[in-house]
């Protein structure tokens, strides 16, 4: 009966929750929570929070103002303290909240990659000249008032949490968006919060992963059989999203692969961008995830089979809204030209030029 009755939660709450609900807390299961962030207006990722019998875990830390926004939420649904937070992999917008829960008494818990990677890109936190903290932290005030707080509790394969009530498994299943990404796995309502590594709408960021191997382990994370899938960016919804995120990454492949084989050069595959995205829009499963990110994407699946990088190099963003996502979610980016752009929010003084 217990079963069923959480069935019944899940089927309402997916007849419910298909579209976007920003900024509302949505029940996914008995104690089992979903918050959809605005990334729109503040770069937020998404959160979900798992009640315990003594204490909650949260699934990503978000940017600080992101964690701000979420504590009192998650008060308004358990008097448990939350004494752990999963950060998925080491970007700012889903790591750089981590100093707001240590405040709150958390600990840190991710993949042991997501520390390795912090290391590597993280450098001025960790004694070396200024990294990407410094960089997202002068056009992010709520950046600038913090600090990095790495992860202090890691795992390589799996980390559980169980007490008998809610089972929580933290799983890394092999590189995709990150070297470093963890799944958070509800055995029992089959519900699967993915990370960077599966999302539900245009905001695959794929230059600090590797599209062949990601493939692979979100095929790994498809054999948990999950039927509620949580992603990072974009609403939540059912495991249909998994299979078109995998059909995303492998027509993007595809359409690359084939240029590869015709042995066109950088020049004439970056000429293609446009023709791939054409042919991608057309494809009604994925078509949501055909973004502002094509032509790096395209880019990177290039660079990947073997090919040299487009010149002039596309790390210069090719645009005023590509080139605001980048510092709204804390992404390296390049600022060799000169661009008027507003962060909503955001003095435009605060912004680097
Ligand atoms: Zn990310």
């Amino acid at each position: 009966m217990k079963n069923l009755s959480i069935l019944v939660a899940m089927s309402t709450v997916l007849t419910v929750c298909a579209a976007d609900k920003v900024s509302e807390v949505q029940t996914v299961a008995p104690g089992v929570y979903f918050h959809q962030g605005d990334i729109e207006k503040s770069g937020h990722c998404n959160h979900g929070w798992i009640v315990f019998k003594d204490f909650v875990l949260v699934v990503d830390a978000n940017f600080p103002s992101g964690a701000t926004e979420i504590l009192p939420k998650i008060k308004a649904t358990t008097d448990k303290p939350v004494k752990f937070v999963f950060d998925t992999h080491h970007h700012g917008d889903h790591a750089y909240g981590n100093q707001i829960f240590a405040d709150a008494g958390a600990t840190v818990v991710a993949h042991s990659g997501v520390l390795a990677e912090m290391k590597k890109y993280e450098t001025g936190a960790f004694g070396g000249k200024p990294g990407r903290w410094e960089f997202a932290a002068k056009g992010r005030a709520d950046v600038k008032a913090s600090k990095l707080h790495p992860p202090t509790l890691l795992f390589d394969t799996k980390k559980i949490f169980e007490d008998g009530k809610q089972r929580v498994e933290l799983v890394h299943l092999g590189v995709a968006h990150t070297l470093g990404d963890g799944f958070a796995w509800l055995p029992k309502e089959k519900i699967l919060f993915t990370g960077d590594a599966c999302v539900n709408g245009p905001f695959n960021y794929t230059g600090d992963g590797d599209t062949g191997k990601w493939v692979k382990t979100l095929q790994a994370a498809k054999k948990l059989g999950p039927k509620i899938i949580c992603p990072a960016h974009g609403p939540m919804g059912d495991a249909t999203i998994l299979d078109d995120q995998i059909a995303y990454f492998e027509s993007l492949r595809a359409e690359v692969a084939s240029l590869v084989k015709a042995g066109k050069n950088s020049d004439e595959v970056k000429a293609a961008a446009p023709q791939i995205r054409e042919t991608l829009m057309k494809n009604k499963k994925i078509e949501r995830y055909v973004g502002k990110f094509i032509e790096t994407q395209v880019e990177k699946v290039f660079v990947e089979m073997g090919g040299k990088p487009f010149l002039p190099k596309t790390s210069k963003l090719n645009s005023a809204d590509d080139h605001r996502i980048a510092h709204h979610r804390g992404m390296p980016h390049d600022h060799g030209t000169k661009l008027s752009f507003n962060l909503p929010g955001v003095p435009t003084s605060s912004l680097v030029r």
